[in-house]
């Protein structure tokens, strides 16, 4: 299939366009660039051989879509363009409604001109919100979202279900990822946050090459096996995988939901002495206060993604952490070494 990428250049889109390439689809990838380089890219082509047509064009430029659809005949889209910063989207909240639900609306009206009824979007666990059981399921109802971020994901999907209702041609997958965490085994393209790192992955990999002096645990009063919090991390590639599994689910009309984690809960200090375990690394660390708006523990119940895609996730904790630090190690400025 000919496939348009949105912010494929970035941590998952890149890792993406890369399994796209090698399970042999065509890839066009357009992105602003405002929180990616080019160079991922460049090493997506070498490591597949394969070429990648770049557009240079934010989201919401209709004129830059336009020409996207008229230049390629595209038979789907990949959607991961957008901001995902959490606590920025509480200072920022316009910035977020307008890159990422703006923008999603600017790119649905871009495909349905060009008659393109495929999409595939990058939704995320927090949709289900602060009071859903765990583990959470497809089935369950958006519950109440904390922060702009997560109000810009369910907004999303509902402005693409409802397109979908109305135009029975169209086919929306909505892909709900957990923690995305890890690299390509070839350490050549991986996550590349700038600045200090909101999330915890790159944190402990940043303290391990001697960025970061300490890393904080952000509280261990947790009602959970060791008093931190626990989360669904799912490898970048078995994620990206998902992505090439799901467009099997764009040949049926209608909107499909999927979780996309491992199943399993892992604590924070778990996290920690796994990396430790793996690379022999010591990641010094401190007891911090609660984060604002964390949640105690959730999981994916991915079942139906392996029952419907045939897709679940294959790489463990271990794999993460030695991918995670393979990349960290050869980059350790990320792209801009
Ligand atoms: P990322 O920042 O690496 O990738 C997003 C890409 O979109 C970047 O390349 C960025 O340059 C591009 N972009 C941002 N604004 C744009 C605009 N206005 N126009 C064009 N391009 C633009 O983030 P990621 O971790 O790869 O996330 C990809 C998608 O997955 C996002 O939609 C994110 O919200 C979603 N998601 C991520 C996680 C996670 O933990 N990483 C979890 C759930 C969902
Ligand atoms: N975390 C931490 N220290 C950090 C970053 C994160 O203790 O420097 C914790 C955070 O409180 C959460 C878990 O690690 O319990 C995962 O956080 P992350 O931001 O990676 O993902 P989230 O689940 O919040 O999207």
């Amino acid at each position: 299939m000919n496939i348009l990428v949105t912010g494929g250049a970035g941590y998952i889109g890149s890792h993406t366009v890369l399994e796209l390439l090698t399970s042999g689809h065509n890839v066009v990838v357009l992105d602003n660039l405002c929180n990616a380089s080019a160079e991922s890219l460049k090493r997506v082509e070498q490591l597949t051989g394969k070429a990648v047509t770049f557009y240079k064009a934010d989201i919401r430029d209709r004129a830059a879509l336009d020409k996207v659809f008229k230049s390629h005949r595209i038979d789907a889209v990949i959607h991961f363009a957008g901001l995902k910063a959490v606590g920025e989207s509480v200072a920022k909240p316009l910035d977020y409604y307008s890159v990422n639900v703006g923008g999603s609306v600017v790119l649905a009206q871009a495909m349905a001109q060009a008659g393109v009824t495929k999409l595939i979007f990058s939704s995320s666990a927090t949709v289900y919100g602060e009071d859903a059981p765990v583990p959470y399921k497809e089935t369950m109802p958006r519950g109440k979202t904390s922060n702009p971020y997560g109000t810009s994901k369910a907004m999303i999907e509902q402005i693409l279900t409802d397109i979908s209702i109305a135009d029975p041609q169209w086919s929306v997958v909505l892909l709900r990822y957990f923690n995305p965490v890890g690299a390509h085994p070839s350490g050549q393209i991986g996550e590349d946050p700038q600045g200090i790192p909101n999330n915890l992955m790159p944190f402990i990999a940043q303290v391990a090459v001697g960025r970061r002096e300490c890393l904080s645990i952000f509280g261990d009063d947790y009602d959970t096996e060791d008093g931190t919090c626990e989360r669904d991390y799912v490898h970048v590639v078995d994620l990206a995988k998902g992505h090439v599994s799901a467009l099997q689910a764009t040949e049926r009309s209608g909107t499909h939901i999927y979780n996309l984690g491992t199943g399993t809960g892992t604590s924070v200090k778990q996290m920690v002495e796994a990396f430790e375990r793996v690379t022999g690394v010591t990641i010094p660390y401190q007891i911090a206060p609660r984060r604002a708006g964390d949640l105690p523990a959730f999981w994916a119940d991915a079942s139906k993604a392996g029952k419907e895609l045939g897709w679940c996730a294959e790489l463990g904790i271990e794999d993460m952490m030695r991918d995670t630090w393979r990349w960290q190690q050869n980059n350790p400025t990320g792209y801009s070494r």
